[in-house]
């Protein structure tokens, strides 16, 4: 038999940022926009084998001292283009087809990246359209497509 006692994990409530100082507390906004990096290094390390490397970041010092090499994307406006793709992908298709006429090509990407699918598992497109890996599946998978799919 098991008897459980309820512990209190510790929780942060409070965060510094090791570069300006900065303060702040759970109930701010900038607390979730805080970085934390931290690890234990490795053998071969530089920063010494079996060492804690830690630091916390605002946001504002992330951005100034990594800035530069920061790759910041929108998830958004890349699935929108990556959208944008596929539509131009179908309607040169069915233009090479020889029968564009009264064709929608957004129209028919759009209801085809909703439709679940057997060769996606049963996943409709769009669930792969959120990353390049997925976004080129999707696009592989369009361009080998008999041209009679598209009626
Ligand atoms: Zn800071």
């Amino acid at each position: 038999m098991q008897r459980a006692d309820v512990e209190t994990g510790s929780v942060v409530n409070q965060i510094v940022c090791d570069r300006c100082g900065k303060e702040t507390t759970r109930s701010e906004t900038e607390f979730h926009e805080m970085t934390s990096i931290v690890f234990k290094a490795g053998y071969g390390s530089i920063f010494g084998d079996g060492n804690h490397v830690e630091i916390d970041l605002c946001q504002h010092c992330l951005r100034e001292t990594l800035g530069a090499w920061l790759r910041v994307r929108d998830d958004e406006t890349d699935r929108e283009r990556a959208t944008g793709r596929l539509v131009r992908l179908v309607q040169t298709m069915v233009e090479e087809s020889g029968n564009p006429v009264g064709f929608d090509a957004a129209q028919w990407t759009a209801a085809f990246l909703s439709r679940p699918m057997p060769a996606l598992g049963g996943k409709a497109p769009n669930e792969f359209m959120g990353t390049e890996e997925g976004q080129a599946l999707i696009e592989n998978l369009i361009s080998r497509m008999q041209t009679g799919a598209y009626s």
